[in-house]
């Protein structure tokens, strides 16, 4: 491929390395093999460390106007070798090429918006209660950082890490999915032509997930560990970095409600039902699982939710016009094709789609009559499906929407003021998008509650995240 941030190699401390083993990456559109990365070791990933504690020693004393200056280059570059990039994205997740650019767009927003917050780490200085001290505090960076990351967003899930991390002075060691692992490392060439020094920011590609997050979350240099992931996996790590006392970031999963309403715009809320479920062809963490919609309206919003999927062009991410890919691979499908069979086992009715057009790809698909007893109602299905719930009242439709573990994205329609402040105040999640199917953005703190999730991403919260209070009391003589 003629492509030239596209390397087969992983890249430790300011080099890009080889490894003694190596695991193939497989585009889920073909099948094919699109290349090979070295499979590191927990060793490799130990040395990594040491070299990023190295390095942070340095980095953290750099000026943070040089920080920014060299975060802020990563934002240029990336928007210069965007094509190229997008092409990386398309090749090893299967995205529709248009979203693979957009997703470069999204992410590259949080370095930007990160270049330029990461100056305002202010600190403060505080009235002294008896006049015999003085009291202020400086906000420091955190440490080496792991990040592991998954393969839904191969780049935005790693830039809103990287950014404020390296903003704030802390030095990263990452670990990329291992379904697309090319991305990330595209991100490493981008960051040293920024000129990032060694050991800032370094990439470990590996198949052995549980052991390098093993490493990621016990050695003592790391001091931090953001991941996004599953809450399973986020679990795990939660009690590996206890013995260390770790601070944790976490973005986990979710199983996001919409509720539509009965004084709802339906066509409005039809656009957004579509952005918000077939964007990454439902493979986002606030994708939306749970359709609730009031009975009155229920027959009429279905209706033409069907003729908006019908609409839907599905096809290889490559080509013109698709705005659904495939699945990640074939265990996606699998779990796709377990919940529509176990709602229908249970009483749902496929209005549209309801199977696997080939191979990855699966309809995008509406079901409606859902029985609360459905795979559906508890667990994230990731993928495109809608399957539509009815509620009656305004507090059985919030009941419904709270009934989870989970509390990433919340969504709902209603055109009355009063119901919408009531509902987002009730909806237990740590995002609410009110007559909207699409809210993250870089200034906008991202995260979720309960299993959801712990920290947020983006805005001044998200460089908090990266940054240790620190409070120094001056004696006075
Ligand atoms: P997903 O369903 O998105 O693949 P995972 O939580 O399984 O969610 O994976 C997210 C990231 O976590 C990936 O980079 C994966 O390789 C990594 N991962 C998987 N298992 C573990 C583990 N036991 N410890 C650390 N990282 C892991």
């Amino acid at each position: 491929m003629e492509n030239p941030l596209f390397i087969q190699k992983a890249y430790i401390n300011g080099t890009f390395v080889e490894g003694t083993n190596s695991f193939e990456v497989i585009n889920p559109s073909t099948n094919q093999s699109i290349g090979s990365l070295p499979d590191l070791t927990i060793e490799d990933c130990r040395q990594a460390i040491e070299d990023a504690h190295e390095a942070w020693k340095s980095w953290r004393n750099t000026p943070v106007g040089e920080r920014c200056a060299l975060v802020r280059k990563i934002f240029e570059l990336t928007k210069e070798y965007k094509d190229a990039l997008a092409e990386i994205m398309t090749l090893e997740s299967g995205k529709p090429l248009a979203e693979s650019k957009g997703e470069i767009d999204y992410g590259n927003a949080f370095v930007e918006w990160f270049a330029e917050e990461g100056k305002r780490a202010y600190g403060e200085n505080i009235p002294s209660l008896n006049g015999l001290t003085r009291l202020s505090t400086i906000k420091q960076s955190v440490g080496v950082v792991g990040a592991i990351t998954p393969w839904n967003f191969p780049l935005a899930m790693i830039s809103r890490k990287m950014a404020p991390a390296l903003v704030a002075g802390c030095t990263m060691v990452l670990k990329p999915a291992s379904q697309t692992p090319f991305t990330a490392i595209a991100l490493a060439k981008i960051a040293e032509m920024a000129g990032i020094p060694k050991g800032v920011f370094s990439v470990i590609t590996s198949k052995d997930s549980k052991g390098i997050g093993h490493e990621l979350a016990t050695n003592p240099l790391v001091r931090k560990i953001t991941f996004t992931g599953s809450t399973e996996v986020g679990r795990t790590l939660m009690e590996q970095a206890a013995s260390t006392i770790k601070r944790v970031s976490f973005e986990l999963g979710g199983n996001a409600p919409f509720l539509v309403f009965d004084d709802a715009d339906l066509d409005a809320a039809v656009k957004g039902a579509v952005a918000g479920k077939f964007r990454n062809a439902g493979q986002t963490c606030v994708s939306i699982n749970r359709f609730y919609v009031q009975d009155s309206i229920y027959d009429a919003f279905a209706e033409k939710l069907k003729q908006a999927v019908n609409q839907l062009k599905i096809g290889d991410g490559f080509e013109e016009g698709v705005q659904v890919g495939p699945l990640i691979n074939k265990a996606a499908i699998e779990k796709v094709t377990d919940h529509v069979q176990d709602a229908v086992s249970k009483g749902a009715r496929i209005l549209i789609g309801g199977k696997v057009i080939t191979d990855n790809f699966f309809a995008p698909t509406v079901l409606v009559d859902m029985p609360l007893t459905a795979k559906i109602s508890t667990e994230e299905t990731f993928g495109p499906i809608c399957a539509l719930f009815r509620f009656s009242t305004e507090e059985e439709g919030i009941a419904l929407a709270n009934d989870t573990p989970f509390g990433l994205a919340a969504y709902f329609y209603s055109e009355n003021i009063h119901r919408c402040q009531r509902v987002a105040e009730a909806l237990e999640a740590g995002m609410v998008g009110i007559n909207t199917g699409l809210i993250s953005n870089a200034s906008a703190p991202f995260g979720g509650i309960k299993a959801s999730g712990i920290g947020r991403e983006g805005s001044k919260y998200g460089l908090d995240e990266y940054l240790e209070i620190k409070y120094l009391c001056y004696g006075q003589k």
